[in-house]
């Protein structure tokens, strides 16, 4: 480690988005240089093939390693306080990765029934194909995490708070009955990201994202990145190289700029969030909200010690059921109607309809999404036009 790499391993996580993993070229550019170039070229055959074989160190073509994605992977390790960081092409290429390096036929997971639903596909769809069954469980129920323990148990996986009811894990519980079985925790960290809540320092294993959403947030490009101890990060590369799941790098220096304003915009996203929802828990229309930093909220108090913010993710249900939810949604015309989050610009969408769609009504009911639930993505729009799009939509309901 040089003295400059070591300096900045002891500033704050704000310095570290905007000075982290950077290498100047000879150039001596000011902002980071983006590297688009599949391969490397070498000095001599002598030179090229100490370089495969690993003698000498080097870049040898970009489905191993490039620049600017490992500015990237570097930086986003710092923020989150891992030894190492590994990009993918998206948050699923993470996840894939992290299950494709760490698990064999005949091992088992346990994660939390409210995740994305892609993962759930995942686990269930294709895990489940190869000899990798997975017992789903109540994210806030910390005895059932234990019980769902087999001997052949080596995940647990899960995300907090989830989407879009806002519930919260106590993080350093769960990670701690993982550790006391040999298990590896993985949090989904895409909601918080490093700026508001750091997974490794609560004792998890690893952290996997979408960079999708709010590292990037601006809705521009696709990646993932799974960050953890060298050992762990060292497998997952190793299947990254052979597979081929790598991050391309012009979206590498997409979330490496991203990376440099998240705090500011976490920030941002999170003081907009807070006020519209108190300000939709007092509405006549709405019977509920689900907003991590509302007092209400029952697990508040666990989420004010484990976040720096509560996020931009706010759900809400009007008095009405789905006809209210889709006419309130269709009054709006300032937000945007899409399933996606993590934007400058507002999102809104039904989750009962689309991300949710596809359940029975009796899971849907069991998985708590009413018919009247509505899920906001604040942006960065001043908040008072958010707030009269809302109210524009709540006259029609
Ligand atoms: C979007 C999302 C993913 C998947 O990420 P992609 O980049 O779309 O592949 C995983 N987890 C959560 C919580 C997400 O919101």
């Amino acid at each position: 480690m040089t003295d400059k790499e070591d300096f900045i391993r002891h500033t704050g996580t704000d310095t570290r988005a905007v000075r982290g993993g950077q290498r100047r070229t000879m150039e001596r550019e000011h902002s980071e240089a983006l590297f688009l170039t599949s391969s490397y070229v070498f000095e001599s055959a002598a030179d090229m093939a100490a370089t495969f074989s690993g003698e000498v160190e080097g870049n040898v073509y970009s489905r191993y390693t490039n620049p600017t994605v490992r500015n990237f992977e570097e930086r986003l390790a710092l923020m989150e306080g891992g030894d190492a960081a590994v990009a993918t092409s998206s948050g699923m290429a993470a996840i894939l990765s992290v299950c494709m390096s760490l698990l064999q036929a005949g091992d088992h997971i346990v994660a939390s029934r409210s995740i994305f639903g892609s993962t759930t596909n995942l686990f269930t769809k294709y895990l489940e194909k190869f000899g990798v069954p997975v017992t789903f469980v109540a994210l806030t129920d910390l005895s059932a995490w234990e019980a769902a323990i087999q001997p052949n148990t080596k995940l647990f996986f899960l995300e907090s708070p989830s989407n879009p009811l806002a519930e919260v894990a106590d993080i350093s519980a769960v990670s701690a009955v993982a550790r006391q079985h040999g298990i590896v925790s993985v949090v989904d960290n895409c909601f918080c990201t490093p700026a508001l809540q750091k997974p490794l320092a609560l004792g998890a294993d690893l952290v996997v994202h979408s960079a999708t959403k709010y590292i990037d947030g601006q809705g521009r490009a696709m990646g993932g990145a799974v960050v953890g101890s060298f050992a762990h990060i060292a497998d997952i590369v190793g299947f990254l190289r052979t597979a081929g799941p790598t991050m391309s790098p012009f979206n590498a220096w997409v979330f490496l700029k991203g990376l440099e304003t998240l705090s500011l915009r976490m920030r941002a996203h999170s003081s907009s969030a807070q006020y519209l929802a108190e300000w939709l828990e007092q509405h006549p229309k709405v019977e509920r909200v689900y907003y991590t930093g509302l007092k209400s909220h029952p697990q508040h108090k666990l989420a004010a010690q484990q976040m720096r913010g509560f996020g931009g993710v706010v759900g809400f249900e009007v008095t009405g059921g789905q006809d209210a939810a889709w006419r309130l949604i269709d009054a709006t015309q300032l937000l945007s109607i899409t399933a996606n989050l993590g934007d400058a610009k507002t999102t809104i969408t039904h989750p009962a309809t689309t991300t949710h769609g596809k359940l029975s009504d009796q899971q849907r009911d069991d998985a708590g999404i009413k018919p009247g639930l509505v899920r906001i993505a604040v942006g960065l729009e001043d908040v008072d036009d958010i707030q009269a799009d809302l109210i524009r939509g709540l006259e029609a309901v």
